[in-house]
């Protein structure tokens, strides 16, 4: 797999510091971990060693992992194989991609209280899908959080798909 020209790691190097500056206060301890992580993941800050061929003298450098979980240079290619489990898994039926979010006043609210608000958010995201799929006569077959933890997505299928 080639490399993108540009990498979140190179985008956080780039105004993580600037970032920090105006919203560094905001973020959790976790948000705060995961950025500074995906900044140095792979490069000369966290080590790494040297192979060289007894041969012809090719070097090659090889940077530490970060291995930190949100970090798509460490986990990219498990996310990707994940996501193609997940779509082999797909019911052959017409789905429905449902996002819910908040408005953007309550960001700071969830940011300070995640499990709460999320919990509620989710609550409300479900019994709205339950009532939407009854109304259009739909049979609610999967609900499931994103990896982001911001939004909630569910199938419906038609009834007459999932004959009992
Ligand atoms: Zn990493």
């Amino acid at each position: 797999m080639k490399a993108p020209a540009l990498e979140q790691g190179d985008i956080f190097r780039l105004h993580g510091p600037a970032y920090f500056t105006t919203f560094g206060d905001s973020l959790s301890r976790e948000q705060r971990k995961a950025l500074r992580a995906i900044a140095v993941c792979r490069t000369a800050a966290l080590g790494g060693h040297v192979d060289q061929c007894d041969q012809c003298g090719y070097r090659k450098i090889s940077y530490c992992s970060c291995r930190n979980r949100h970090c798509p240079k460490c986990h990219g290619r498990a996310r990707a194989q994940w996501l193609e489990q997940r779509a082999a898994e797909l019911l052959p039926v017409e789905y429905f991609h449902v996002v819910f979010t908040l408005p953007q006043l309550l960001a700071p609210l969830a940011l300070q209280n995640q499990r709460l608000v999320y919990g509620l958010l989710f609550r409300a995201a479900a019994e709205t899908g339950v009532a939407a799929a009854s109304v259009r006569n739909y049979t609610l077959a999967y609900c499931a959080q994103c990896s982001a933890g911001r939004t909630v997505g569910f199938r419906w299928d038609r009834p007459t798909r999932f004959a009992q």
